[in-house]
């Protein structure tokens, strides 16, 4: 089928399960009953994403405060005690993330849980996001590597033994989200889309990754007020990305400054063009999703586009992320009929 939708990751939690609107929410529940609330919660939007049309659902990171921190809580070598208060994405925003104080090591699986149950309800195409080794060191402090690289590089190995582990459980598409890509052009050549073919290694489903600008909230829309008129920081690392391993890349698009044409240097990848805007509370209608999409045709195949949010929908309320799920459902079809 041509155009089959997927989103690029998170929805909004429900009211019952955390605090609404916020990006490192409080859970409302604790233990077995935030556990069977967070399945509840998935089952949801499990159910919302394939009665849009969504043809690649996610659990909307259901199981996760934070799309980082959520992988991190269980890994060893990480001190949640010890606190730092950092600038992440070069100094964009502050936030108070834990410490790296010694050996990287993943003391048992993460997601695999999550993932079987996930696949036991949907009916379709899964998918399972991961944070991507660069975004996990931008988003923590380090006190034991010393190198980004190098802590780069333990982290895209344990993502490796989770990934294998849910693509073991049935996991059809596995993303990488790494937004850092768009802020570190330089070290993503260096290094960066080394360390997520290390994180994809020997995978056998679809994998992807996820380069935004941010979700819709205040720091990311003042960071992109001073990006100027034409944003050009993905021709810097797509020739990089065409040659790697991954197999397809998330973008944002809808309302964006990235020129379209950029797509054009992802030749050999599946291309997850954002046709949702997540920075407003307007719900798209299919003609604007339809539009992005002929936008996207000019510079790839339709075999090659899948239709996709912008980026995660978390801090967004509950009615508009539905609003916007229906909206990308209808647009998918509209565009295989009238481009199909
Ligand atoms: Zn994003």
């Amino acid at each position: 089928m041509l155009f089959p939708a997927t989103i690029a990751g998170s929805l909004p939690k429900p009211g019952w399960l955390a605090e609404t609107e916020k990006l490192w929410p409080q859970w409302k529940l604790e233990g077995e009953a935030l556990a069977q609330a967070q399945r509840d919660a998935a089952l949801v939007w499990i159910k919302h994403q394939e009665d849009a049309g969504i043809s690649v659902v996610s659990d909307g990171e259901q199981f996760r405060r934070h799309f980082v921190h959520g992988f991190l809580e269980t890994v060893q070598g990480i001190d949640w005690q010890l606190m730092t208060r950092m600038g992440i994405r070069n100094n964009r925003y502050e936030a108070e993330v834990p410490t790296v104080t010694g050996p990287i090591r993943r003391s048992r699986p993460v997601h695999r849980e999550e993932a079987a149950f996930c696949r036991a309800h949907a009916t379709g195409g899964l998918k399972f996001t991961l944070p991507g080794p660069m975004t996990i060191c931008d988003t923590l402090a380090d006190a034991h590597y010393g190198r980004r690289a190098d802590m780069a590089m333990a982290f895209a190995e344990i993502l490796n033994e989770e990934a294998l582990e849910l693509e073991a459980a049935g996991v059809d598409v596995i993303q990488f989200d790494e937004p850092a890509f768009n802020v570190f052009m330089d070290e993503v050549n260096e290094w960066g889309v080394a360390a997520l073919e290390r994180a994809a290694r020997g995978l056998k489903c679809a994998t992807a990754v996820h380069i935004c600008y941010g979700y819709g909230i205040k720091a990311n829309i003042d960071w992109k007020g001073t990006l100027g008129a034409e944003w050009r920081q993905y021709e810097r690392i797509f020739p990089a990305l065409n040659a790697s391993t991954i197999g397809g890349v998330s973008l944002e698009c809808a309302n964006s400054h990235a020129p379209m044409s950029l797509i054009g240097l992802l030749a050999d990848k599946q291309i997850l063009v954002g046709a949702i805007d997540v920075a407003t509370d307007h719900v798209e209608t299919p003609e604007e999703i339809a539009a992005v999409i002929a936008e996207a045709l000019k510079y790839a195949d339709a075999e090659r586009i899948q239709p996709c949010t912008n980026c995660g929908l978390a801090p967004r309320s509950r009615a508009v992320a539905e609003g916007k799920l229906k909206a990308l459902g209808a647009g998918a079809k509209l565009a295989r009929e009238r481009f199909g």
